[in-house]
């Protein structure tokens, strides 16, 4: 199974771009809606409740998750942030999508609607 680890160690893995770093990049990752599970343990502050959808992690009116650090960007409850984006993984397909979807499109507020 791929690991951070093992990107870091710069070995080449099925799906995984080697070449693409975090460091590159804007955490554009943090732009997407992450939903919450009952086991993830993340910081009230960062929570958005909802009624009728699942929890999710609340976001600025940037567009960016409100955990990350705008200034380093990086996620300021790494070691508490949920599974889903534990298991984002940096170069996979979804990663290089985003980051080409971004550097097309650039900054832009992303519309969620859950009540
Ligand atoms: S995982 Fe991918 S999209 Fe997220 S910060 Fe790293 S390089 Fe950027
Ligand atoms: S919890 Fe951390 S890793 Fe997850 S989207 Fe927010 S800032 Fe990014």
């Amino acid at each position: 199974m791929t690991s951070i680890f093992d990107i870091a160690n710069g070995e080449e893995h099925d799906g995984i771009d080697a070449s693409v770093s975090c460091g590159s990049c804007a955490a554009v990752c943090c732009r997407l809606t992450v939903i919450l599970s009952s086991e993830d343990e993340v910081p009230e502050r960062y929570v958005r409740h909802s009624v009728t959808g699942p929890d999710t992690m609340a976001r600025g009116k940037d567009g960016w998750c409100l955990a990350l650090d705008r200034e380093l960007k990086c996620c300021s409850i790494y070691d508490e942030r949920p599974d889903v984006c534990r298991k984002f993984a940096m170069g996979s397909p979804y990663c290089v999508a985003e980051r080409e979807d971004y550097d097309r499109s650039g900054p832009r507020l992303i519309p969620f609607a859950w009540a």
